[in-house]
């Protein structure tokens, strides 16, 4: 059986920096299933149809075929849409809120979800997300909820879209508003929302460095074999 690692939570809790760390410590795939919902949301929104409308999105599922590769030089994971790669246009602050948007509608969920299971069943992995440890994979061997306090997420996400020069004039107010809107969609939503999942460590990042969350989880996964 695979090694899998669920790291769940909301937005800037320090997830994807974890788990791109983490997996490649331990020589193991990094899956980042939220760039998964950002390359539906992107394709989606390419179509100009609204995210919110599920009745539009759902019939164009099935002309979506999405590939995961990764970079051979970087390591880097990317989003193939059709034999595009759209990989570089997922980041963009727009995309976010379309992707928590997208992810409400079932259907869209179990196609992504089916295409994380056979990737999970076939390698070690650390997955990133915000259902991995509730829904995708309830069984897998460590699952981690990561959470910070939202003033410190929406900072995290200040300073990175700012150091990609991908703010646009955006203030940190207006970061801290999106991504406390993003969160409740994500927490409220009917089908496998945000909720920490049975079993899972729970690790409040606020007042901790990246290296100390790394050290934390090592030692979780010590305890775990
Ligand atoms: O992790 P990231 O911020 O890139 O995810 C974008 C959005 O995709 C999230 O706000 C969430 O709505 C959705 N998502 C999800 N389930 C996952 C991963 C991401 O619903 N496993």
């Amino acid at each position: 059986m695979p090694l899998n690692i669920a790291i769940d939570g909301p937005s800037g809790a320090g997830k994807s920096t974890l788990a791109k760390k983490l997996a490649s410590k331990l020589g193991i795939l990094y899956l980042d299933t939220g760039a998964m919902y950002r390359g539906i949301a992107y394709f989606v929104l390419e179509k100009g149809i609204d995210p919110a409308f599920a009745d539009s999105v759902v019939p164009l599922l099935k002309d979506i075929n999405m590939g995961i590769e990764y970079d051979s030089a970087s390591g880097v994971q990317q989003i193939i849409i059709n034999g595009e790669n759209v990989t570089p246009y997922i980041r963009e602050h727009r995309i976010s809120f379309a992707a928590s948007t997208v992810s409400k509608i079932p259907e869209v969920r179990i196609k992504l979800v089916e295409l994380q299971r056979i990737i999970a069943s076939e390698n070690d992995c650390v997955l990133d997300g915000r259902d991995i440890g509730s829904y995708v994979l309830p069984d897998a061997n460590v699952k981690i909820y990561l959470d910070a306090a939202p003033a410190v997420r929406a900072k995290r996400r200040y300073d990175e879209l700012s150091e990609k020069s991908m703010l646009n004039g955006m203030s940190f107010e207006e970061i801290l508003a999106d991504v406390n809107k993003r969160d409740y969609q994500d927490m409220h939503r009917d089908f496998a929302p945000l909720v920490v999942a049975k079993n899972a460590v729970v690790l409040d990042t606020s007042a901790m460095t990246a290296d100390e969350v790394m050290q934390k989880v090592l030692e979780i996964c010590d305890k775990c074999k």
